[in-house]
C-alpha cells in the first residue's frame, strides 16, 4: 500500500523551505499531495492558481508531488483523498503553539489525523513567505530563498506598482 500525506499551506509564494520539506518528505512518504488551502477572506499576493501552478512546474517531472487547491476544512479534503496523514514544517518555538492547536483541533474534528512534523533545515528556519513578499515588494534580493520560477514571478509583480 502506498503511504501517502497532504501537505497543506498558503504557499504565498512557496519557497526553499518549503521545496526542502517536501523533498525530505518523499524520503518517507511514497506520494505528497501539496494542497494551497484557499481561505476568502485572507488576502494573499498570488491567487490560488498562480501558487498552484508554481508547485506544479517545479516538480513537473515527479509523478510522486501532486499540487491543488482546496477551499474548506482540510480534515474534509483529508476524508475525500483516503489520506489521513499531514505535513507540517516547524521552525522557531513560535510555530509550536499554532501547530500544536492546528493538529489537535484537526485530530478532534477526525480522530484519525496525524499530523507529521518536520524540523526546518537550519539554513531556512528564518524563511517564511511573508518575508520573502515584504523585501521583494521593496526592491530587496530574496533570489536565495526560492525557486527562479517564483523570483521571475514576484519582480513581474511588484514591477507594476
Ligand atoms: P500556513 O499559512 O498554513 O502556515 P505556510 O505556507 O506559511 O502556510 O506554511 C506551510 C507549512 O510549511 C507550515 O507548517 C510552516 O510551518 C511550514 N514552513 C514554512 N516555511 C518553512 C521553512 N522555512 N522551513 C520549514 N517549514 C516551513
Amino acid at each position: 500500500m502506498k503511504r501517502r500525506a497532504i501537505y497543506p499551506g498558503s504557499f504565498d509564494p512557496i519557497t526553499n523551505g518549503h521545496i526542502d520539506i517536501i523533498q525530505r518528505a518523499k524520503g518517507v512518504f511514497d506520494e505528497v499531495n501539496v494542497v494551497v488551502m484557499t481561505n476568502p477572506d485572507k488576502k494573499t499576493l498570488f491567487s490560488v492558481d498562480e501558487r498552484i501552478s508554481f508547485i506544479q512546474s517545479l516538480f513537473a517531472d515527479d509523478s510522486s508531488i501532486v499540487a491543488e487547491g482546496y477551499e474548506g476544512l482540510l480534515v474534509n479534503y483529508a476524508q475525500e483523498k483516503d489520506i489521513y496523514t499531514m505535513i507540517r514544517g516547524l521552525r522557531a518555538v513560535s510555530d509550536f503553539d499554532y501547530e500544536f492547536q492546528m493538529a489537535l483541533t484537526n485530530r478532534q474534528l477526525l480522530k484519525r489525523m496525524d499530523t507529521v512534523f518536520f524540523m526546518t533545515d537550519v539554513s531556512y528556519s528564518y524563511l517564511s513567505s511573508s518575508l520573502v513578499q515584504q523585501v521583494s515588494k521593496f526592491g530587496g534580493e530574496v533570489k536565495e530563498f526560492i525557486p527562479e520560477i517564483v523570483l521571475n514571478a514576484l519582480k513581474e509583480k511588484f514591477s507594476h506598482e
